[in-house]
């Protein structure tokens, strides 16, 4: 289904869920709507009006964060680790074993004549992941303590649409591998913020007081963390409170 309000289209879409779930996604700002069965063409039409300025909001957001151009893997490019943004330098190499390395902001990568964007791309995520698992690391092992938390289990997994992943009843966290290319704070946010879902599992208000005594920042965070790399904005009906 879809509703259009204003000259803007809304894709609906029935799920098994209980509450109204809200989305704007990059890079166009297409908005989604997901809706339980129960309710009718009217009350999401009553929603979305009612949302309307945050959707208003949020689409703006979106349409103006840089678009980011697809990757080459090539000398020039810029690429971020923890928010610092470093040039790529490739260097062919016949002999020894692929590498990267930070030289001043120099980002320079080794790799075979022959290799492909693919092959390059795949050498940068690892090298990703590595550093992102080091800082993730330190990141959960302090909260957790802090927190009075069991230890949880952790992976790591290239998302689209989320920073991170809780699933409460297994002690569970799935962390974004994109984070590795923001600011290390932000990347504590997203660590607070899934270790609290172990207490509340949506974002309404009880989730929000937590996060406060825990990061009293947190939102600072967040918005930086969002004008850093654009992901979908999402809000759910419980969420009476707008978020930034
Ligand atoms: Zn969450």
């Amino acid at each position: 289904m879809e509703i259009t309000i204003q000259n803007i289209a809304v894709e609906v879409e029935r799920k098994p869920i209980r509450n109204m779930h809200l989305s704007v996604y990059p890079p166009d700002a297409r908005v989604h709507l997901s809706m339980p069965f129960f309710l009718s063409e009217s009350d999401a039409r009553s929603f979305l009006l009612k949302k309307w300025q945050w959707i208003c909001r949020n689409r703006e957001q979106v349409l103006k964060q840089p678009r980011q151009t697809q990757r080459e893997y090539i000398s020039g490019e810029s690429h971020y680790l923890f928010g610092t943004r470093y040039m790529l330098l490739v260097e062919p190499i016949t002999s020894g074993a692929n590498s990267i390395n930070v030289q001043g902001n120099k980002l320079i990568m080794k790799c075979r004549p022959a290799s492909t964007r693919d092959n390059r791309r795949a050498q940068l995520q690892e090298w990703y992941r590595g550093h992102l698992r080091t800082i993730l690391t330190g990141l959960v092992d302090k909260w957790c303590e802090q927190l009075g938390e069991a230890p949880v289990e952790w992976t790591i997994k290239q998302m689209k649409t989320e920073w991170g992943s809780c699933i409460a009843r297994k002690r569970h966290l799935v962390f974004n591998l994109d984070l590795a290319r923001v600011p290390v704070e932000c990347i504590e946010y997203i660590v607070v913020h899934e270790l609290t879902h172990l207490a509340v599992q949506n974002h309404g208000p009880a989730f929000q007081a937590l996060m406060t005594q825990r990061l009293p920042n947190w939102k600072l965070l967040r918005k930086q963390l969002n004008d850093f790399i654009a992901i979908p904005v999402e809000e759910e009906i419980k969420d009476e409170q707008d978020s930034l």
